[in-house]
């Protein structure tokens, strides 16, 4: 079993907040679906015959693209892997609310995308307009509709918390429209500003106000209560899934399923090494026929190994396997891992369970990075 995950380097415009790795030059499509098609073709043949459970397009903006370029690479995908064929393969497409015309959802429908993650962050319309969105509450909430008119039920929406701006009721409002919408998942992240980004330049110069730690609380607990009334299953950190709905793509990362990422800034991961894609698009697009496109990779270590499933295991609501730790890494790793969480099980913030995992309580999530940081290597 193995993933793709598609990276589109494209957006209409840039959001204040954002530091992903995407330009505004659109005008570079089309040799990009080109460029892709063919690291497609050369590095597919890395996944060995496996059979590929999901296929990720996230970004930037994958919705920049028009319906015949991601038909296109589906298409490429399809002639050079072995797909899983069964229903339950999940190919989700990451869109922008502005994206989603009539015109072209009836398009997707036309191809085999079975999962819309989008990008809302907010229903509050003044934030909405100080971190750059290009669409406003009303359009989202449009942009849902038309998706689940047209059968596309299976909808994630990504919201942002501590928005500069935003009071406690206006995320409560927000999760309210969210859980209204009905929509199968959602992924609530709270704020970082990360240097470089507009969101930060305007920190720095007093025009944006980080959130307090009592509001940071306030809203994680507001959106844990409200989602797990309506149903939703707290399965990640970050993510709430309504039951049969968590993302089986990102649940492959946590669980270190082997994929390959394509494109610019796309990372890629075989079970012993990690590779990532150089995040420029003009080098990514020079790339001679018939050579690799520039990336770097690293082999990681029993040591990095370990760190990586305490970083990525952790993060779920199941906890780290310690049987399969184990099994894998051996002695050393396991009661090291257990030595290093004991103060932490003995004051009730991690629980070890009887069947050998050991997870996070809802409390402890607030703790989470210094729980990781003393359970590292
Ligand atoms: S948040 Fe999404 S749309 Fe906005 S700049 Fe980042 S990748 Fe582009």
């Amino acid at each position: 079993m193995a993933g793709i995950y598609i990276h589109v380097p494209f957006c209409q415009s840039r959001c204040a907040y954002c530091d992903f790795y995407s330009t505004t030059l659109l005008t570079h499509r089309a040799m990009y679906v080109d460029t892709l098609c063919r690291e497609l073709r050369h590095r597919l043949p890395e996944l060995q015959g496996q059979k590929i459970e999901t296929i990720y397009f996230g970004g930037g903006t994958p919705s920049t693209l028009t319906i015949d370029e991601l038909s296109k690479i589906l298409r490429c995908i399809k002639e050079s892997a072995t797909l899983n064929n069964s229903i339950n393969q999940e190919i989700t497409l990451e869109a922008n609310p502005d994206d989603l015309k009539d015109e072209y959802v009836q398009g997707l429908l036309t191809l085999p995308i079975n999962r819309i993650s989008l990008g809302i962050q907010s229903f509050h319309n003044p934030t909405l307009r100080l971190v750059g969105r290009r669409h406003t509450a009303q359009e989202a909430i449009d942009a849902v509709l038309r998706l689940q008119q047209a059968g596309l039920t299976n909808i994630s929406i990504d919201l942002i918390y501590g928005l500069p701006g935003e009071t406690i009721d206006d995320w409560s409002y927000s999760l309210d429209q969210a859980i209204s919408l009905g929509v199968k998942h959602i992924s609530a992240y709270h704020l970082t500003y990360e240097e470089g980004t507009r969101l930060w330049r305007m920190k720095e110069l007093g025009l944006a106000q980080p959130i307090d730690e009592e509001q940071s609380v306030l809203s994680f607990e507001l959106l844990r209560e409200k989602l797990l009334s309506a149903g939703y299953e707290h399965y990640e950190i970050s993510n709430f899934a309504q039951p049969d709905y968590h993302s089986r793509h990102n649940s492959s990362y946590w669980q270190g399923t082997p994929y390959i990422g394509i494109g610019p800034g796309a990372h890629s991961y075989d079970g012993h090494t990690r590779r990532w894609n150089l995040s420029d698009l003009t080098a990514y697009l020079a790339t001679p026929h018939g050579e690799d496109v520039p990336h770097e990779e690293e082999h990681l270590t029993e040591d990095e190994h370990y760190d990586e499933r305490i970083i990525t295991e952790l993060r779920t609501s199941q906890g780290i396997d310690l049987n399969k730790l184990l099994t894998d890494l051996g002695e050393r790793y396991h009661s090291y891992c257990l030595q290093c969480a004991a103060p932490y099980i003995h004051r009730g913030q991690l629980i070890h369970t009887h069947d050998n995992h050991l997870h996070l309580t809802p409390e402890s999530i607030l703790i989470s990075d210094a729980v990781m940081r003393d359970l590292l290597w």
